[in-house]
């Protein structure tokens, strides 16, 4: 609790302009934690090193309670157009509605990777009201790769650890709550990633011990987007990718959902 109240403080303050001293220090000996360490940092001293510099140089004076695009819209849009990579749109798996009564609860469970949309191509009734079916069918009509976020080990195995071996997803959309958007930074700028990060507006976890909960797929609440995100999601989408593809459904590699 000591600890805590310190590393909390260390935040507060900016201290060496670093503000995730306390998820680092919570997420000691955590599975997601060793798989970074091991795969992404002692693996590749320098680039964390000048990851890290990067950062530190983003987050001095930076508040970023809704939204985070690094680098500039410009420069996002420029490597996307150069290297013809659209991003990855990830969305976390409390997006999908859930409820006691199954016939309004996702058709593919909750804290997984699956959706019956982006799997077969086939939606229920529940499925109208959920953002991921929305988000989903536009990536189709553009071009873009799908992921449904769970924990954070995943997300280092499925698209972290693949850009730095074969720079297969430079650039990504996520939405997530706010408190991973400051966790996340860090690893995505390290591992090269070109980033526009939205937070949710409501039904998101609000400190270390309700996002571990969630990372290990106990979450209840479902989440939303404001009408403003939403609006700079459609938006930067469309600006990402240029021309109408001619795509017809998703095929599944791994945990994500490519165009085909
Ligand atoms: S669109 Fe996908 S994630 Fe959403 S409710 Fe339907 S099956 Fe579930």
């Amino acid at each position: 609790m000591l600890f805590n109240c310190f590393f909390a403080y260390l935040d507060r303050i900016f201290f060496l302009n670093i503000n995730i001293w306390n998820f680092s220090f919570q997420s000691f000996f955590k599975e997601y934690a060793e798989i970074f360490l091991i795969k992404v940092v002692l693996t590749h001293p320098l680039r964390t090193i000048r990851g890290f510099r990067k950062y530190r140089r983003f987050i001095r004076g930076h508040k970023y309670e809704k939204y985070v695009l690094i680098p500039d819209e410009y420069s996002f849009l420029s490597r996307i157009k150069r290297q013809r990579v659209k991003p990855l749109v990830g969305l976390g798996f409390c997006l999908k509605p859930d409820n006691s009564e199954k016939s309004s609860s996702c058709p593919s469970g909750r804290a997984n990777h699956d959706c019956l949309y982006l799997k077969r191509g086939k939606t229920e009734q529940v499925c109208s009201s959920c953002a991921i079916h929305k988000i989903a069918a536009k990536c189709l009509d553009i071009g873009c790769k799908v992921y449904i976020m769970t924990s954070a080990q995943d997300i280092a195995r499925d698209f972290l650890i693949p850009q730095l071996k074969s720079k297969k997803f430079p650039s990504v959309i996520l939405l997530l709550c706010p408190y991973s958007i400051q966790a996340i930074i860090l690893p995505l700028i390290i591992c090269d990633v070109d980033m526009l990060l939205l937070a949710y507006e409501s039904g998101y976890c609000r400190d270390y011990q309700q996002w571990r909960a969630a990372d290990k797929g106990k979450k209840e609440e479902r989440t939303e987007i404001s009408k403003e995100s939403w609006e700079r999601l459609l938006d930067l989408l469309e600006k990402s990718t240029g021309v109408k593809s001619e795509f017809q459904s998703f095929r599944r590699e791994g945990n994500i959902f490519y165009p085909k």
